[in-house]
């Protein structure tokens, strides 16, 4: 007997979390289907800026920086454990590819576009200040613009909305593929694999949100022709040891190829720097960062910082590919970052594939495929993600900070990483710690069993890169050694799933 769903959503990347968050919110009944472990693509590969876009203005995307600008704000809102808010600043020198008054105008804009309740507006530091930044080379800066952005946890924020799509009844689930889907009566019949085989879902409609595999998510849909081109843009990082006296603001730098590096402070120890844009062929989950692409963002962070980067300072590289429309654009830096979202109706259904998009407008692009599908003809309730906290938000930065100091198990440091990893979830894995002591003994230091244990049951970790790579940052923190520990408890516990290890993500050794 096949299962029945009203809405089958195929990929667990940000959209597809999304897409199943809001739809389940709304009174339908949900699958999901991701083929790897969810944010294995593009959503755990991203700049992690929840962001207008301040460059999209020379582009004239007005629209696209607006709704950004107000995403952010609701990002802020609902999961405040995810996203850290940062100032920018923006070193304007001589030589620099846009005029001064060019960026003051985007800034402006930036500013005027907002909805800004928390954030400061943007602004000038005064030279004192400039004198104050560590690094920074002064000479040839005539002065440094600040404005206001967010980092967040691109996987975590993937993860916490699947689930919360869970939580509210949605079946949501890693490592099933979809291999077909076809016609039936007057809907869909989705055929996944996972690992006790094959099975067969029922559903009126389908979206497919596998992000650079759309199209090839397309070649597996019955009788569909109509198939837009997707242009596949890989987009580098790399990641380096936070230097002391440490940054505490990020930077956006102008190349003089009038390309933007970013450089992002992260997780206390370490700085961010990309991104690149290089055209992409074959395999998108293949994807890494270029020798190429790596000694360009030395270079680039060169260029403004002293002492200067080398290859030898890179702790870990990463990359990721856009799934961009095919605009025919020569200059990739330039085709639009907006979604495209294409209807296939059939019968009392239909199926949406989901072109192109950003981390940043996740919920609005969830927003739009559900007003498409009510199009086709389901019945469901109105909007509502933009007030409701999501998974782990429902506490604030300072209620967590509370939550962390008030607690008696553990240490210091494993209560802070975990209210900032969990947000409000941590309560839950402290009271198991107090209720059950053995589960606070440490696999390696700093990493309890309730962590691990939690990782498997509630947030369906099946490998060890799941768990150190995307539901934590472990994989930064910790030596060979302590890695094949943690592997040897993962395959004991598991027996399943081999490490794909895609990422590569065990740290350099310097
Ligand atoms: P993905 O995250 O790739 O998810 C698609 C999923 O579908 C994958 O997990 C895949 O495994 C799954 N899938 C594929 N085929 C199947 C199948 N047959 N069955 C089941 N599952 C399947 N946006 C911002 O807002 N801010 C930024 O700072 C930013 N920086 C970026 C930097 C880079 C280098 C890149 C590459 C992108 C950046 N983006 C940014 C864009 C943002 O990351 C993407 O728009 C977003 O992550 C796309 O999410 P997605 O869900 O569409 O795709």
């Amino acid at each position: 007997m096949n299962k029945s769903f009203d809405l089958f959503v195929i990929g667990g990347g940000i959209n597809g979390a999304a897409i199943a968050r809001d739809a389940v919110g709304r009174g339908l009944s949900v699958q999901l289907a991701e083929m790897g472990d969810y944010a294995r693509g593009t959503s755990s590969a991203s700049s992690k800026l929840i962001h207008g876009g301040l460059r999209y203005l020379e582009t004239y995307e007005f629209g696209l920086v607006r709704t950004s600008l107000r995403a952010r704000e609701v990002m802020m809102r609902i999961a405040p454990h995810v996203v850290f808010p940062l100032r920018f600043l923006i070193p304007i020198t001589r030589t620099q590819p846009r005029p001064a008054f060019v960026v003051r105008l985007g800034l402006w804009l930036y500013d005027t576009l907002s909805e800004r309740k928390v954030l400061a507006p943007s602004g000038r530091l005064s030279a004192a200040q400039v004198r104050a930044l560590p690094r920074l080379r002064k000479e040839g800066v005539r002065s440094i613009l600040h404005y206001p952005d967010v980092l967040a946890d691109d996987a975590r924020l993937t993860l916490e909305t699947l689930l919360d799509a869970r939580g509210r009844g949605a079946d949501v689930g890693n490592y099933r593929e979809v291999t077909a889907v076809r016609l039936y009566s007057d809907g869909y019949l989705v055929e996944y694999r996972d690992n006790s085989g094959l099975h067969t879902t029922q559903a009126r409609f389908v979206v497919n949100a596998a992000g650079p595999w759309a199209t090839r998510v397309l070649q597996r849909v019955e009788n569909m022709e109509r198939c837009r081109k997707l242009r596949l843009v890989r987009g580098s990082h790399i990641v380096v040891d936070m230097p002391e006296p440490a940054h505490t603001d990020a930077y956006t730098l102008q190349i003089d190829d009038k390309r933007v590096v970013f450089v992002l402070p992260w997780l206390k120890c370490y700085m961010i720097i990309g991104t690149t844009d290089a055209d992409h062929e074959g395999d998108p989950g293949n994807v890494q960062c270029s020798h190429a692409e790596r000694d360009y963002l030395i270079a680039a962070y060169n260029q403004f910082f002293n002492p200067a980067i080398n290859v030898d300072d890179v702790v870990w590289s990463y990359a990721g590919v856009r799934p961009l429309i095919d605009d025919d654009n020569t200059n990739l830096s330039q085709i639009t970052r907006d979604y495209v979202l294409e209807v296939e109706p059939y019968g009392r259904g239909g199926l949406v594939t989901v072109y192109g998009g950003k981390l940043t407008t996740h919920q609005n692009l969830a927003n739009d495929v559900l007003a498409k599908i009510a199009g086709l003809g389901a019945a469901m309730g109105p909007a509502w993600t933009n007030d409701v906290p999501l998974h782990g938000g429902a506490m604030d930065r300072r209620q967590l900070a509370e939550l962390a100091a008030s607690e008696t198990v553990l240490t210091p440091q494993i209560r802070e990483r975990w209210v900032s990893t969990y947000g409000s979830e941590a309560a839950g894995l402290f009271e198991a710690v107090r209720n059950d002591p053995a589960l606070g003994r440490e696999i390696v230091p700093g990493v309890p069993v309730a962590e691990l244990v939690h990782a498997i049951k509630v947030e369906d970790a099946r490998t060890c890169e799941d768990f150190l790579y995307r539901r934590t940052k472990l994989f930064l923190n910790l030596n060979l050694e302590q890695t094949t520990r943690i592997q040897t408890w993962f395959k004991s516990r598991l027996c399943a799933k081999e490490d794909t290890n895609e990422h590569g993500y065990s740290r350099k050794v310097g």
